[in-house]
C-alpha cells in the first residue's frame, strides 16, 4: 500500500493494536499496521532466561534500544531506565504479561463524583491540593459488553459472582478457574477468618483447551490448556495458554487479506494537513530510511510513553500544533501515574508452599480495601488497592526473597535459602495513584534513541495520598500473613517509579481539560485516535489490560460506523 492511501494506519501492534487490527480489517477496512519490533517465533520469545527477562531486561533486543529517562523531581537530570512495557515485538507486552484479567469496578470510573464531590475526601481528612481528580466520560455499563467480548475471545478463566465488589455482568467467564495453589489456599482461609471476601482472580490463561464459540470470533485458533510450568510473568508462554494477540487477534487480521503488517518499522511522527487533519505517518523502515504512509485515519496504540513522545514530536509546520499534536489543552504528557507496586513477604515453618510453581495469574485476592469499598473516615487518603497473592515469580526470581535481618550472601544466606526457598510467598498490593499534572512525561532535551529521536522523560513522585495508602495496605497484608501463621513477616514498600503506567493523554468531555473523548478520538484532530492506558483519567487497583482491550473493541466499532470517512 506504499504510495496509496490506507483506510487506517495503526501505530504499535501489541494488545490494543492487535484487537484494532482484527476488528477493522474484519469490517473490510484496508489497514497498514506498524510495529517497531520483529515477529518472533515461539522459541525466541519463550526462553526461560531469568537473567535477561527479569534481572537485566536491557539485554533484550526489544528493550535495549528504547530506554526512557526517569527522575523524581524537575531539578534532577534523571537516569536511564529499561522496562518491558512496552516490549517491542509483534504482540507487545501482552506476550510477557502475567494474564491477570480483571474488569475495573463501576466506582473506578467516577472517582471525582464518589470521593471528592460527595465529601468523602473531607471526611477522610485528605489534602488533595496538587491532585487533579476527574470522572471518566464513560462508565462501567458502556464497557460491559466489550469486557465480555475480551473475556470470551481471549479465554478468561474465573468464577463469576465470587467477588462481591465486582460490577454486574451478563455472562459468566468462559473457562473454569485455574488450579488452586498452596499460597492461594493459605491466603484465602486467613482472609476469610479475618472477615474479608477472598475470590479467585480472573486469568486470561486457558484452564482447558479453548476456542471462542459463536457469537464471538470463531476464527480465533484453539489454544491448549496451561501446563503450570511456573514461567509466566515476564516470559512468553511456550504453549500459548496465556492469551496474547500474537496467537489470537493478529492471525485473524492477517487472514482477512486487509492487513499489511510492517514489522521492524518505527513510526517517528504523525503528519497533518493545513486543515488540521492527520494525513498519515512518517516511519523508519527496517533499513533505517525515513518513509511516509498516508492514511484516512491514524490510531496510536503504542503505549503511554510513545503516545506522548509521538504527539510532542508531531508539531507540524504551522502555528496550529506548536505545543504538539492534539495538545490544545496542554495536557499531553500530564497526569501520568501507575501502581505503587508493593509486597509483604511471609516465612512459614509449618507449610511447604513452593511459591515458584503454578500459573502467574492463578491468584486469590480481596477487594475489601480496593477503590471506595471501605470506610475512609480519618484515614488521610482516598482510594485503595487490591491485596492478594498470585504466582508472579518464576523460580530464579524468588531467590532474592530474604528477610532484612538475614544476610543475602554467604553461609547465612545458604542456610536460610535451603530451609525457606519452598516456604515463602508474597502478598502483593497494587495501590492506586491519583493523577497530578506535575507527574508527567515529556521529551528529554539531550538524550536520544538510536533513530535520533529524543527519549521520553518521566518526572514522577508519590505524594501524601499514596504514601498513607501504602502504609495502610502494608498493614493489611501483614495482618493476613500473621493470621495465616507466618513465622516472620516483612514489607517492601514501592520503589520510586510506578508500575502498570497510565495517563498522559487523558479522556474527557471538555477539550480544555482532556486530550481525547470517550471514543479515544482526539478533540483537536478528529481522524486521530489514541487507545490504551494513556487515556485513563484515573486508575483502579487492577491492572489495565482487560479495560484497554474493552476500549479497543469499542473504539474499533466507533470507527467502523464512520463509513463516510472511507469512500
Ligand atoms: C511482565 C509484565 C506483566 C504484566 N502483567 C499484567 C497482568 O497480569 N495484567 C494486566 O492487565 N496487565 C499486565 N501487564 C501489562 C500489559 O502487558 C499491558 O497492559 C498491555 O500489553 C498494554 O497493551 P498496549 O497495546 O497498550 O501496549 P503493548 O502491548 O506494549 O504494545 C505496544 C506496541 O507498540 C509498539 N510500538 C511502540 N512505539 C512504536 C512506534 N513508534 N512505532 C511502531 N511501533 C511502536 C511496541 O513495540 C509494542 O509492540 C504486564 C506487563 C508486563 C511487561
Ligand atoms: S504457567 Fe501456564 S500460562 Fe504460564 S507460561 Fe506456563 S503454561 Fe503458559
Amino acid at each position: 500500500m506504499n504510495g496509496s492511501i490506507a483506510d487506517v494506519c495503526i501505530v504499535g501492534v501489541g494488545a490494543v493494536g492487535g484487537i484494532l487490527a482484527k476488528q477493522l480489517t474484519s469490517a473490510g477496512l484496508k489497514v497498514v499496521a506498524f510495529e517497531r519490533g520483529p515477529a518472533l517465533k515461539t522459541a525466541e520469545y519463550a526462553q526461560r532466561d531469568s537473567i535477561s527477562y527479569i534481572a537485566r531486561p536491557d539485554q533484550l533486543e526489544g528493550v535495549r534500544h528504547e530506554p526512557r529517562i526517569f527522575r523524581t523531581s524537575t531539578t534532577q537530570p534523571g537516569n536511564l531506565r529499561y522496562g518491558t512495557s512496552p516490549f517491542n515485538v509483534l504482540g507487545g507486552s501482552m506476550l510477557l504479561w502475567t494474564g491477570q484479567a480483571s474488569r475495573f469496578m463501576p466506582g473506578d470510573f467516577k472517582v471525582y463524583s464518589n470521593e471528592v464531590a460527595s465529601g468523602l475526601a473531607d471526611r477522610a481528612g485528605v489534602d488533595l491540593r496538587g491532585y487533579d481528580v476527574v470522572d471518566w466520560p464513560i462508565g462501567y455499563d458502556d464497557l460491559e459488553p466489550y469486557y465480555e467480548r475480551f473475556e470470551w475471545e481471549f479465554g478468561v478463566a474465573g468464577v463469576a459472582g465470587m467477588n462481591p465488589f465486582a460490577g454486574p455482568r451478563r455472562k459468566p467467564y468462559p473457562l473454569p478457574p485455574l488450579k488452586m495453589t498452596a499460597r492461594m489456599q493459605l491466603f484465602g482461609e486467613a482472609a476469610k477468618r479475618l472477615g474479608y471476601h477472598p475470590f479467585i482472580g480472573p486469568a486470561a490463561v486457558t484452564s482447558e483447551p479453548y476456542r471462542p464459540p459463536a457469537p464471538y470470533d470463531t476464527r480465533i485458533p484453539e489454544r491448549p490448556a496451561c501446563v503450570y510450568c511456573g514461567h509466566c510473568n515476564h516470559y512468553g508462554c511456550h504453549v500459548n495458554a496465556k492469551a496474547s494477540t500474537l496467537h489470537t487477534a493478529i492471525p485473524v487480521a492477517l487472514q482477512t487479506g486487509n492487513l499489511e503488517l510492517r514489522t521492524n518499522c518505527k513510526v517517528a511522527n504523525i503528519t497533518t494537513d493545513d486543515g488540521g487533519m492527520a494525513t498519515g505517518v512518517k516511519y523508519f523502515d527496517p533499513n533505517g530510511v525515513l518513509q511516509e504512509q498516508r492514511a484516512r485515519v491514524v490510531i496510536l496504540s503504542a503505549f503511554v510513553f510513545e503516545h506522548v513522545r509521538l504527539l510532542l514530536l508531531s508539531k507540524g509546520n504551522g502555528k496550529r500544533f506548536k505545543k504538539g499534536l492534539a495538545n490544545s489543552s496542554g495536557l499531553v504528557g500530564k497526569c501520568f501515574f501507575g501502581h505503587g507496586d508493593m509486597r509483604v513477604y511471609g516465612l512459614f515453618d509449618n507449610f511447604i508452599i513452593n511459591g515458584f510453581i503454578g500459573s502467574g495469574a492463578a491468584a486469590m485476592r480481596i477487594d475489601d480495601f480496593n477503590g471506595n469499598n471501605f470506610d475512609h473516615t480519618g484515614l488521610g487518603f482516598i482510594r485503595g488497592g487490591t491485596v492478594g497473592c498470585s504466582g508472579d515469580g518464576a523460580p530464579v526470581s524468588r531467590m532474592d526473597i530474604v528477610p532484612p535481618d538475614v544476610r543475602s550472601w554467604g553461609k547465612e544466606y545458604k542456610e536460610y535459602f535451603m530451609r525457606y526457598y519452598t516456604r515463602t510467598f508474597d502478598i502483593h498490593m497494587a495501590p492506586e495513584t491519583l493523577p497530578r499534572r506535575d507527574n508527567c512525561v515529556d521529551l528529554d532535551p539531550r538524550r536520544r534513541d538510536r533513530w535520533g529521536l529524543p527519549l521520553p522523560r518521566v518526572t514522577f513522585a508519590f505524594h501524601a495520598n499514596e504514601k498513607r495508602m501504602h502504609l495502610f495496605l502494608a498493614d493489611i497484608g501483614e495482618r493476613i500473613f500473621r493470621e495465616a501463621g507466618a513465622s516472620k513477616v516483612w514489607t517492601e514498600l514501592p520503589r520510586p517509579s510506578p508500575t502498570r503506567q497510565c495517563g498522559g493523554t487523558r479522556m474527557g468531555t471538555d477539550p480544555n481539560h482532556s486530550v481525547v473523548n470517550g471514543y479515544c478520538q482526539s478533540h483537536d484532530v478528529p481522524n486521530l485516535f489514541i487507545v490504551g492506558s494513556s487515556v485513563f483519567p484515573t486508575m483502579s487497583g487492577y491492572p489495565a489490560t482487560a479495560t484497554i482491550s474493552a476500549l479497543a473493541y469499542r473504539t474499533a466499532e466507533y470507527i467502523e460506523r464512520q463509513r463516510d470517512w472511507f469512500h
